[in-house]
């Protein structure tokens, strides 16, 4: 069973955001959160379930 992708591209400039760059991470009923905060200041949000 693969894992979902770790990491992801930044909404604003698309640069590769990575576990340096999560700030944070919480979970709810429907999966894992993660948030990050790019070099450029936008905040992604990803969801992992
Ligand atoms: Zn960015």
């Amino acid at each position: 069973m693969f894992e979902e992708q770790l990491g992801t591209t930044c909404e604003e400039c698309e640069r590769e955001l990575g576990d340096p760059q999560c700030m944070l991470v919480y979970r709810t009923e429907r999966g894992e959160r993660r948030a990050y905060e790019c070099a450029c200041g936008a905040v992604t949000i990803t969801v992992h379930r």
